[in-house]
Order: structure tokens, then C-alpha cells, then sequence
């Protein structure tokens, strides 16, 4: 998710000053898009005047910006050289941004059994999912997946003290990109209830945290069709909630007629491959995200355990072959598009 900003910071500048004249009024409603995170950022805003409009857009440019080139896992910045650090098995002085993404992930790597493992930033770049283009890319070897097994890094791996970060194992690559969206829209939730916003949403690539409402009536939210392109439910959403879905769509290549994306197993060093899709509505955004890059990797024998540990109820899951799964306290609130074209199988997560 953080990987084609490159170019995105340089239109985002652009947006930037443009974002001045080019908001758009709806009945109280402010509606700016811009791109950072690798994705189209939306910004709607209910009920506030053009110029806190323009300031809140401003902010979140520049903490989305900030974020991004921060938490780049292999790009000069705070991060990438943690990294380069790490894999020299030299101790490394982080930042206060830092230290919190490593303590809020660790959290999700023990919820997850280690299913969501932030240290396999190595796999990532071993499959080329660290490049902006994903054209004429193979999947690696067996061999070469094997080998990346064996090392074997986890989070575990890792020691702190204090601000002092050290890792046993040079194979550990921190890439936080399976949470790091929701963990960076509530910072920027965060700032701007600090300005004095109330009711607006933060919408990054479909992944979004609401607050409040559009004038007392609740947000009307989409969740994508992995397949399609279209809108496979919607829900109504106020107060404080979000919605992440991790899916097969977002990054991936084709070779060979077979799809590879961008979720992968770290038993197995491969995409994982049981989900089209899964969405997750939490109040709280980092761990919504970080539950469905966990849920998409546990697959169907194990989604129901993972989700009880992680502590999250709403989920929703596109099976490979497009069956829906839904929870009984997520279906009550959804509406689906088109109920004839999918089996939708509801389960009870007691
Ligand atoms: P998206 O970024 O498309 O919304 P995710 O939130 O699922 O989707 O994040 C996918 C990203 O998470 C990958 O690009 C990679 O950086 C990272 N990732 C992949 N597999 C795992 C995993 N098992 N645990 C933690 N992070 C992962
Ligand atoms: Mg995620």
C-alpha cells in the first residue's frame, strides 16, 4: 500500500494547492480527493465552513505525506534505515512513530498467532511486491521461497528497550504495510476532531474511519466487489467506526493464467489463497486493518479462531469461489446489492 507514492507525493503537492479552489459543496457537504498512500484519499466533511474545510485537507495532506515517506519500508526515510540497521544486527535509536507501530503490531502479531508478521518485508520484496509496476514479474522458486522459510524472521525476533531497537535475526524486514493505513487515517481522524471537525470521513481507497454524521443522518458506506468493480454491500455508519478490506485485487500479477497477490502466508511463504476478499468494521481503524490482512491469511479453517483472539465480531469474507461469508452481527447491518448473484452463508461468532 505504500509502494506507489513516489509518484503519488508529487500530484499530492500539486492537490495540494489546488485542493484551495476545488472543493466541492453539497448541501454541507465538502468533498476533496487527493492521492497518498499509494491510493486516492477522500476527504468528506459535513457541516463546516470552505476555510476549515481547506485547512483539514491541508492536514491531511501534509500527515499522510509525513507518514508515508516515515513508514516506507525500503525508501531513505525513518524506517528504511531502521531496516538497513537491522539487517547489520546493529541496535538502532527509533522514533516515537516508529516505536508505536512496532508496539501496536506486536499486539496483532500475538492476537494472530504470528499470522499478521510484520517482519516479512523480505517476502514481500522476494515475491516483487515492493515495485510500483507489477507488469513482467514471475513468482520466486520453490528454492528461493524455501530458503526465505528457513531464516524464519518474526517479530519476536525483535528486542526493544526503550527507544533502542536491535533484531536477533537479520532476515527481519519491518513492513508494516498490512496495518499501516488504518493506523495512519486515525491519526489523521485524531488531528482533525483536534481541529474542531465532528462529522466527516477519511477514505483511503475504501478503506475509512467515519465521525459522526451528515446532519444527524448516519454515512452510507460501499464495500467493493472483488471481482466486478462494483458495490457488493453497503452499511450505515455514524459515530466512530471504520471499514478495511484486504483483497486479491489490490496488488497481484498474472503469470501463467494463476493470480499472485500481495497477502502472504508466513507458513508458507506464498500468497494466501482461500478469500476473494475480507472486510472488517471495528471502531478502531488500525486494528480493523490489521484483523483483515490476519483473517485473509488464517484462510477458512482458521478465520473464526483468529477473529475471536484479535477480538473483532463484524467480518466479512469472499470465499475463492465468491460465496459470501458473513457474521450475524455484520449481516444485520449490511444490504446487499444484488442477493441473487451470491450464496451468502451467515455465521454465528459466539
Ligand atoms: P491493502 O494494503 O491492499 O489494503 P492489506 O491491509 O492486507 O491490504 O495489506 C497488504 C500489505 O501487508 C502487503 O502489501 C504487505 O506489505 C503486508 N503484508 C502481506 N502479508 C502480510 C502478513 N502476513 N502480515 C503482515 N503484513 C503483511
Ligand atoms: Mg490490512
Amino acid at each position: 500500500m505504500l509502494l506507489n507514492m513516489a509518484k503519488c507525493c508529487c500530484v499530492a503537492a500539486l492537490l495540494l494547492v489546488a485542493a484551495c479552489d476545488n472543493v466541492a459543496h453539497d448541501q454541507g457537504v465538502h468533498k476533496e480527493e487527493f492521492l497518498a498512500f499509494g491510493t486516492l484519499v477522500n476527504l468528506v466533511i459535513y457541516g463546516e465552513s470552505e476555510q476549515q474545510a481547506h485547512t483539514a485537507v491541508k492536514l491531511a495532506i501534509a500527515d499522510f505525506m509525513q507518514m508515508h515517506q516515515a513508514w516506507h519500508p525500503w525508501q531513505p526515510g525513518a524506517l528504511g534505515d531502521v531496516n538497513r540497521s537491522l539487517a547489520t544486527g546493529k541496535s538502532v535509536k527509533i522514533d516515537a512513530s516508529i516505536s508505536e507501530l512496532v508496539n501496536k503490531s506486536r499486539m496483532y502479531y500475538a492476537s494472530s498467532k504470528g499470522l499478521f508478521n510484520p517482519a516479512i518485508g523480505g517476502l514481500v520484496k522476494l515475491w516483487g511486491f515492493e515495485q510500483s509496476e507489477l507488469t513482467a514479474i514471475a513468482p520466486p522458486s520453490h528454492k528461493a521461497v524455501e530458503q526465505y522459510l528457513q531464516s524464519n524472521p518474526q517479530l519476536a525476533d525483535v528486542e526493544q528497550d526503550d527507544l533502542i531497537l536491535r533484531s536477533r535475526n537479520p532476515a527481519v524486514l519491518l513492513d508494516f504495510g498490512g496495518f499501516a493505513k488504518g493506523f495512519g487515517i486515525a491519526k489523521v481522524v485524531d488531528h482533525l476532531k483536534k481541529i474542531g471537525l465532528h462529522n466527516f470521513i477519511v477514505n483511503a481507497g475504501g478503506d475509512l474511519q467515519v465521525v459522526g454524521s451528515k446532519g444527524g443522518e448516519p454515512w452510507l458506506i460501499g464495500i467493493r466487489h472483488p471481482r466486478n468493480n462494483g458495490i457488493l454491500a453497503s452499511l450505515k455508519m455514524s459515530g466512530e467506526n471504520s471499514v478495511f478490506t484486504s483483497g486479491d485485487y489490490e496488488r497481484y500479477f498474472i503469470f501463467e493464467g494463476r493470480r499472485y497477490h500481495h497477502i502472504l502466508d508466513p507458513r508458507t511463504g506464498t500468497p494466501a489463497n482461500d478469500f476473494q476478499s475480507v472486510t472488517i468494521v471495528h471502531p478502531e481503524a488500525a486494528l480493523a486493518d490489521a484483523a483483515a490482512t490476519a483473517l485473509f491469511v488464517a484462510g477458512k479453517d482458521a478465520w473464526i479462531a483468529i477473529a475471536k483472539s484479535m477480538g473483532v465480531q463484524q467480518v466479512m469474507l469472499v470465499e475463492r469461489n465468491g460465496d459470501v461469508l458473513i457474521t450475524s452481527q455484520l449481516h444485520q447491518r449490511v444490504e446487499f446489492t444484488n442477493d441473487s448473484e451470491q450464496v451468502i452463508k451467515i455465521v454465528s461468532l459466539q
